[in-house]
């Protein structure tokens, strides 16, 4: 049964690059019919914050990136501890204690001898006397797994097959001296007892693979299977880490970008798919194949999501609008036609509001000086009567025998005249709309 989880740290909100990994493993489970976890990396007491946790499950909630389970790492300490204490005893596990500046200061003597700056193990000799010594003097110890010097392959499902020298890396801290379990030990715990079949997550952590396989495989676990996407840049192929702040969920939902044009990018995005639209989750799981992405950079531009909210928009039903239309105060008669009249002409609902005003407060009219007669002439011309969707077609015929104008210096000023836009909705809709919301307000 095939199981994703999704491990973001509570230390911020999610942005496009977060949302990546989520969608990703979101979407492998649902398309094979399995499970998919949210869990929440919070072992970091300093930095993870309630707060965050909170937006993490509003934001997914947002684009519909539904959880079969949450799971909170801070929760299940005892088995992380259970977990150190059997690698103990398979004496995987070895105790330290160089400070952070008696590392570094290892670290640049390599770089300057030319040499990978990988720990020099220099804790394994120490013996017993030395160890309680050093105890006593400098506080408990940070614990390293001991890495088997030999080569770690995987086959990445999206950087192809893998092979790195464990002996090139260093032994990683698993446990830090003041006792905090550190995220290469509780998420491989996790995976392992959580049943985790499929891990996708950012580049970054391909090191961080290799030593977890070694981890898993010294706790009894079975690997899962990784792949690795490429980090987002920006459209350029600048980097976006100083960025990502401004690109967070919630700043392009306040945006008026929609979830399924976000998720319908994000989802083939880096991939060699084209981008398509998808209408719903279903045909997004449908469409996915986690093998076709590549693992060059993947350019990300935020302009690309608001055609496609466009586009999406223009998919929807009176009905999915009903409540935001209400909301901008357009009586309840003539909602339906006013998203009919404008639903081609807006980036994100937001716009409605804009056309709304516009359609009632009337627009300040945008004559040129040049048309000021023309004008005049041909609203003289415009029919008192009902209009309807064939009053615009009527009336311009009338006023170009009138006036013998054609083409756009016949409907362009008209336009500007009624809306003060040289763009927007079909006239032969907006006329009959305008005169509605004029007998409404009147009668009102
Ligand atoms: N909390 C980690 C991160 O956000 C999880 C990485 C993983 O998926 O294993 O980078």
């Amino acid at each position: 049964m095939t199981t994703t989880r999704f491990a973001p740290s509570p230390t911020g909100y999610l942005h496009v690059g977060n949302l990546r990994t989520a969608l990703m493993n979101f979407l492998i489970a649902r398309k094979a019919g399995g499970t998919f976890i949210l869990r929440i990396d919070d072992t970091d007491p300093e930095r993870s914050q309630e707060a965050y946790v909170d937006a993490i499950r509003e934001d997914l909630e947002w684009l519909g990136l539904t959880w079969d389970r949450i799971e909170r790492q801070s929760r299940r300490l005892d088995r992380y501890a259970a977990a150190a204490d059997r690698l103990r005893e398979m004496g995987r596990f070895y105790e330290c204690f160089e400070t952070p500046e008696e590392l570094e200061l290892k670290r640049r003597k390599q770089l300057n001898r030319g040499r990978p700056p990988v720990y020099d193990r220099s804790a394994l000799a120490l013996s017993d006397e030395d160890r309680a010594r050093l105890r006593a003097e400098r506080g408990p110890g940070h614990w390293r797994f001991k890495l088997d010097h030999e080569r770690i392959e995987w086959d990445d499902r999206i950087l192809g097959p893998q092979s790195i020298d464990a002996a090139s890396v260093s032994d990683p801290v698993l446990i830090r001296g003041d006792g905090q379990v550190l995220y290469t030990l509780a998420s491989v715990v996790d995976d392992t007892e959580m049943g985790v079949t499929d891990v996708v997550r950012g580049a970054d952590h391909v090191t961080n693979t290799a030593t977890q396989i070694q981890i898993i495989e010294a706790l009894g676990g079975t690997v899962p299977t990784f792949a690795h996407h490429s980090l987002l840049t920006g459209a350029q192929g600048e980097s976006l880490s100083k960025r990502l702040g401004t690109l967070s969920l919630r700043d392009l939902r306040a945006r008026g970008v929609a979830p399924m044009a976000l998720l319908s990018l994000m989802a083939r995005l880096g991939s060699s798919d084209p981008v398509v639209l998808r209408e719903d989750m279903q045909s997004l799981i449908e469409g996915f194949d986690i093998t076709r992405f590549g693992a060059a950079p993947t350019k990300f531009d935020e302009a690309d999501l608001f055609p496609l909210t466009a586009r999406y928009l223009q998919t929807l039903p009176f009905e999915a609008v009903r409540e935001r239309i209400a909301a901008l105060g357009v009586p309840d008669e003539l909602a339906e036609r006013f998203w009919e009249v404008t639903r081609e002409n807006i980036t994100t609902l937001d716009d409605l509001e804009g056309w709304w005003h516009l359609f009632r407060d009337g627009a300040e009219p945008a004559i040129d000086p040049a048309d000021a007669e023309f004008v005049a002439e041909a609203l003289a011309l415009l029919p008192e009567g009902p209009h309807d969707a064939g009053t615009w077609g009527e009336w311009t015929a009338a006023v170009k025998e009138r006036t013998g104008r054609k083409g756009k210096a016949l409907f362009m000023p008209l336009r500007k005249a009624l809306t003060g836009q040289s763009h927007g909705p079909d006239m032969a809709q907006v006329l009959p709309l305008l005169q509605r919301i004029r007998a409404l307000e009147k009668n009102a």
